[in-house]
C-alpha cells in the first residue's frame, strides 16, 4: 500500500484576509506545514507518505461561479471573485508555499471546479492518472473547504477507487451545518475520518 497526502486549496483567498475567507484557514495552513515537516524529518509517529501533492483553485474566467458584477454571491453556487490567476489570492498561503509538493493540480480555469480530480498539472496530467502512475492506493486528504472542495475531492477519490482518510483536524469549513452534512456524507461514502498516527 502506498499512501499520499492531498492538500486541497490552501490558498490566500480562502484564508483570513482573502476574498473568500474560511474561518480557521490560516490555522489549517500552519498545521499542514507542521505535519509535512514532521514527515520530512521522519519523526517518530509521522505519516509515511510516498508523495505529497496539492490542488489549487485557479480561475481565469469561471463563468457564473463568480457572482456577476453587482449581484450578491449566495455562498452555495456563486462566490465572490477569488483565486484569480495572477493575483496573490491565488497563491498558496505562505505557511504551505515552500512545502516540497511532488505535483500541483490546477482546476477551474474556465468553470467551477470543486474536486481536485478535475484538476491537472501544468503539463496536463490529471490527478487520478498521476496518483496511479506513482503507485498510490491510499490517500490522506486535508485542506479548505471541508464542505466544498475537500468534500468533492474525497468523494471523487472514493469513486476512483482509492482508500480515503480525511484529516479532519486539518480541514476548515465554510459553514457549520454544511460541514456537518459533508462529514456525514463522506462517512457514508466510506471515507474514514481519523488523524494520522
Ligand atoms: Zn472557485
Amino acid at each position: 500500500m502506498t499512501r499520499a497526502l492531498i492538500v486541497v486549496d490552501v490558498q490566500n483567498d480562502f484564508c483570513e484576509g482573502g476574498s473568500l475567507p474560511v474561518t480557521g484557514g490560516a490555522q489549517v495552513a500552519y498545521d499542514v506545514a507542521q505535519l509535512v515537516r514532521s514527515w520530512q524529518s521522519k519523526n517518530e509517529g509521522a505519516p509515511t507518505w510516498s508523495h505529497i501533492v496539492a490542488t489549487k483553485d485557479h480561475h481565469i474566467k469561471p463563468g457564473s461561479h463568480w457572482a456577476s458584477h453587482g449581484s450578491q454571491p449566495d455562498y452555495v453556487n456563486t462566490w465572490p471573485v477569488h483565486c484569480r490567476v495572477g493575483t496573490s489570492g491565488e497563491a498558496f498561503h505562505p505557511n504551505v508555499d515552500h512545502l516540497p509538493f511532488h505535483a500541483i493540480f490546477l482546476k477551474g480555469a474556465y468553470e467551477a471546479a470543486y474536486s481536485g480530480f478535475e484538476g491537472a498539472t501544468a503539463d496536463g496530467v490529471k490527478m487520478a492518472d498521476w496518483l496511479r502512475s506513482n503507485g498510490v492506493t491510499q490517500l490522506d486528504i486535508c485542506g479548505i473547504a471541508t464542505d466544498y472542495c475537500v468534500r468533492a475531492t474525497a468523494l471523487d477519490a472514493v469513486r476512483e477507487g482509492f482508500e480515503v482518510n480525511l484529516l479532519t483536524d486539518l480541514c476548515a469549513g465554510v459553514a457549520p451545518q454544511s460541514t456537518t452534512e459533508a462529514l456525514a456524507e463522506l462517512n457514508l461514502a466510506g471515507v474514514s475520518a481519523v488523524q494520522p498516527v
